[in-house]
């Protein structure tokens, strides 16, 4: 996961701090040394790393310590709240135009991940039931307009295109036109990139500009070009106005120094993050939670989100009827399973969860997606009545489903047994809490 060196270098540093009963300022400056050779070895600027360490410094040992009943949690609240501040403090929203369609121009150097980041950002808006328009003004990089085509259509977002002989300037003008005259509510102009920064760029996404008059102008950078990505985003910030970053490829292992400098040395903040080649839906980017992420004190505001969006409520509530009333199949099981992992893959959730984070880097808990595929063929081998009732599942039952699932009797063996005693706990909890809530009343 990005930021794993940094993340887990941080953790140690405040785990170290929090075991003590007091903490002296000695305490505190070594710590903070730590926290700088971390900050530096993710490639965070060196200025950056320099103002950073200087305010959590004045702020801690201001404070006095000795009094405080957790001095190393005071020391990593402070932490905390710099680096949020640092990444820009609170999240910063998508512009919205007074009067649509509301206009997002895209740039970035040649490979950063524009194009794709384009069809990201529709995505997120076609979510939010918006009617984002894709307009292909990339002239220059071949197949380019092919496949910001592929892309719109895989997603079902409308593509406007007039080939690759027209200039940026006039498909940029006619898309927006488009978008009036169709009734669509955002423009977002992919333009052209370039292997390095030149003039002839610079002048383009001006007359761009100059023409479509955007609410955005969001640059795409690589983080995992760490610095060069902050070099990149300081010069078009120099030349063209730009309202916001977006830092791709988060789902490589970046040192992070990227996500941390931006906001700081451009005064720029980032506004979404991408991960990945699947055409996801664009993330907002936020501050407080990436830094409670690097602090391994996990994301559950993510997490929290990722699942209202992606888990049907009424199958949740249903599930959790059956919880309740202990009616709980094999099929129930199953589904359940499928909603969890509909949240993606189980690593990245676990890096959400707060210790989590440090637990796997201990090897202590080991995330293994093969079990639980195992666990699915072993459910879908078995036959209606199998799933309903558990309790008729003999040895020739369970020695078939094992063949037909590619598994072993012990394997199935396990699964049921998991299964029972789930069922068992839920009975119990239900006569527990009876009808009407727990027994003895509380009310
Ligand atoms: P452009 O030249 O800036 O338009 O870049 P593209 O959108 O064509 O992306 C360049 C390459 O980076 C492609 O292979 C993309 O699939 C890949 N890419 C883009 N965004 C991401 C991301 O967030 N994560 C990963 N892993 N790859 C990405």
């Amino acid at each position: 996961m990005a930021f794993e060196g940094l993340s887990n270098r941080l953790q140690n540093v405040f785990g170290k701090l929090r075991g003590k009963g007091k903490v002296s300022e000695e305490d505190v400056n070594e710590a903070m040394r730590e926290v700088r050779l971390a900050l530096l070895e993710a490639d965070v600027n060196f200025k950056v790393v320099k103002d950073f360490i200087a305010k959590v410094k004045e702020r801690a040992i201001g404070l006095e310590m000795a009094k405080s009943f957790t001095p190393g949690m005071v020391v990593v609240d402070i932490v905390n709240k710099e680096l949020t501040e640092l990444m820009g403090g609170t999240q910063s929203k998508l512009a919205k135009a007074n009067k649509p369609p509301t206009v997002i121009l895209m740039a970035g150097l040649q490979g950063a991940g524009k194009t794709t980041s384009s069809a990201k950002l529709a995505k997120m808006l076609q979510k939010s039931n918006h009617k984002p328009l894709l307009v292909a003004a990339d002239i220059y990089r071949p197949a380019a307009i092919k496949q910001l085509q592929v892309l719109g259509e895989q997603i079902g977002v409308p593509v406007f295109t007039l080939g690759d002989q027209t200039s940026p300037v006039e498909i940029a003008r006619s898309g927006l036109q488009h978008a009036r005259d169709n009734g669509l509510d955002y423009v977002i102009l992919d333009t052209a990139g370039r292997l390095h920064i030149d003039e002839a760029l610079m002048d383009e996404l001006r007359q761009v500009h100059e023409v479509t008059q955007p609410d955005e102008v969001l640059l795409v950078v690589d983080a995992m070009t760490g610095q060069e990505a902050v070099n990149v985003a300081q010069s078009f910030h120099s030349q063209l106005e730009l309202t916001g970053v977006v830092l791709t490829k988060l789902d490589g292992d970046t040192r992070g120094g990227a996500a941390l400098s931006v906001k700081a040395v451009t005064g720029c903040p980032i506004k979404f993050v991408a991960t990945g080649e699947k055409i996801e839906p664009l993330e907002p980017f936020h501050p407080e939670r990436m830094a409670s992420r690097i602090l391994g004190m996990g994301d559950m505001l993510s997490l929290i989100e990722k699942a209202q969006s992606s888990i049907d409520a009424d199958k949740a509530a249903e599930m959790e009827r059956k919880m309740r009333t202990a009616e709980f199949t094999f099929d129930d099981f199953l589904e359940q399973m499928e909603q969890v992992r509909k949240l993606g893959p189980l690593d990245q959730l676990m890096d959400m969860m707060p210790g989590m984070g440090k637990m796997k880097e201990m090897k202590n808990l080991k995330v293994d997606e093969k079990q639980i595929n195992r666990v699915e063929a072993i459910v879908r081998s078995m036959n209606k009545d199998e799933k309903r009732k558990p309790e008729i599942l003999n040895h020739s039952r369970r020695k078939r489903i094992a063949a037909g699932s590619g598994t072993t009797v012990a394997d199935v063996n396990r699964l049921i047994k998991q299964f029972d005693d789930m069922r068992k706990m839920m009975k119990q909890f239900s006569s527990m809490m009876g009808p009407k809530g727990p027994k003895g009343g509380m009310k």
